[in-house]
């Protein structure tokens, strides 16, 4: 798959000081294909590959990253500022009620987010919105907007469908008022295909009531058409937002990045399947990851980031290297291990981390950690520095010193042996690497 072939450049290029123009251009070229890939439109990959270029080029090295891995986040970095940021909130009227418009295509998921929204506004923020079923059209669309109404215990104002939708709309707000209800939703048609007499009537809608948000609800699986279809909308209806529907599917979100990019307006929400809590505030920084596909990588270079001194990272690495890791680094370590999370977890997100022999031998409960620190503490310095002159006698001593028992010990040395097993190995495997690409 694509993160395999983004992580196996980063993997060519690791270790390195410095990227070359080269370096960079490789990279590009695969982030560029992630992009394409997860449905991003050409024009927009083209100018953001640019503006990442420039950023990543010359680009101060820090310590703890390696460059790829820097790229890697120079990129993430961008996409979620392409995409801004939280914009989950909704327009509240000087005079209510706040008239919402919802538009988009036939199946996109109007109706169903519709009531999800009323949900929202209801249970998030305490306001009485009434839902309208304005799409006249569509054989059952009014029956399918009560029956979420019922559910939800929330009104619905219908006409029937020999009423016109300018008609439904302007009752129904009048209907708010009487009625003290706050939020106007007004849940609109929608065609297989944009066509001009739609346009014409949500138009019509618009100038009619002149709503406070107009919300473009978009299905995220149709990729490159949402692009060209909220292009169209934008341009007729000067919509406020978009929500990107159905996010739950195996679609690698792209088309959010080229919408907010071509219409330059806001995506505001997600719908994350088809129950009525399903809807949640929009997250750049998740759209990020999942854009590029490389979630864990992203949030272990995060986490390293945050949590670790870049220098020490660096003496780690050397120790490492050179087989010196003691039972103090180890305690260290499992110091900063815990600041960072589940400690299987995070060896789950080291790439490349279950192909790695020894990994699976290598289990610390999470629940021992406490006995573990107790029973490194219970060594002398020595000890620490060089575990293999910890006989049997040694052993009874730390484990009764610790509050522990043999078997403990025994586990814990016997583990401490495995993970430096595994040091070697990586160190190993990188220098073979080196080796045959020439790079090291
Ligand atoms: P409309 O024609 O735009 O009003 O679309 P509907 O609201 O009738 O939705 C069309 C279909 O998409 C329905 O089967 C919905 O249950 C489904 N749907 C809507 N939003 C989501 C979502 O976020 N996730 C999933 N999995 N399905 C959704
Ligand atoms: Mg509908």
């Amino acid at each position: 798959g694509l993160a395999d072939r983004l992580q196996s450049t980063l993997q060519k290029i690791r270790g390195k000081g410095k990227l070359t123009e080269a370096d960079v251009n490789e990279m590009m070229r695969e982030i560029r294909l992630a992009l394409l890939e997860a449905d991003v439109n050409f024009k927009v990959v083209k100018d953001f590959i640019k503006r990442v270029k420039e950023r990543a080029i010359g680009q101060e090295i820090l310590q703890s990253l390696t460059p790829g891995q820097q790229v890697v986040k120079i990129v993430h970095d961008e996409l979620k500022q392409l995409m801004g940021g939280e914009q989950s909130k909704i327009a509240v009227a000087s005079k209510p009620p706040t008239v919402i418009m919802m538009v988009g295509l036939q199946g996109a998921g109007k109706t169903t987010t519709t009531g999800k929204l009323a949900n929202h506004l209801r249970k998030q923020l305490n306001r009485k919105p009434l839902l309208v079923a304005a799409d006249i059209y569509r054989p059952a669309a009014i029956n399918q907007l009560q029956t979420l109404g019922k559910q939800l215990s929330l009104p619905v104002f219908s006409l029937g469908d020999k009423v016109s939708p300018v008609e439904i709309a302007k009752q129904a707000i009048e209907k708010a008022k009487e009625e003290h209800q706050d939020y106007v939703l007004i849940d609109t048609a929608g065609r297989l295909h944009i066509d001009e007499e739609l346009m014409q009537e949500l138009v019509d809608v618009k100038e009619a009531v002149k709503p406070d948000e107009i919300y473009l609800v978009v299905d995220a699986m149709t990729g490159q058409d949402a692009v060209n279809v909220a292009d169209n909308f934008n341009e007729q209806l000067d919509i406020t937002g978009v929500i990107l529907t159905k996010l739950d599917g195996d679609t690698r979100g792209g088309a959010a990045l080229s919408i907010r990019e071509v219409t330059d307006k806001p995506i505001k929400f997600v719908g994350m399947g088809e129950k009525m809590d399903a809807l949640e505030p929009f997250h750049p920084e998740r759209m990020a990851s999942r854009i590029l596909g490389m979630g864990d990588v992203l949030t272990l270079i995060e986490k390293a980031q945050t949590n670790i001194d870049e220098n020490k990272a660096k003496e780690l690495e050397k120790k490492m290297r050179t087989a010196s890791f003691t039972f103090d680094d180890f305690l260290e370590q499992l110091g900063n291990v815990r600041k960072m999370g589940p400690l299987d977890e995070l060896i789950g997100m080291l790439p490349g981390a279950n192909k790695m022999k020894g990994l699976k031998n290598v289990q610390i409960d999470e629940k021992q950690l406490v006995h573990v620190e107790a029973i490194i503490q219970s060594m002398t310095p020595k000890e620490k520095e060089s575990p293999e002159i910890i006989n049997a006698s040694r052993r009874k001593r730390i484990a009764k010193g610790s509050g522990t028992t043999i078997q403990e010990v025994n586990r814990l040395i016997k583990q401490f042996d495995e993970m430096r097993k595994m040091m070697k190995q990586m160190t190993g495997m990188q220098k073979g690497k080196g080796k045959k690409k020439g790079n090291f």
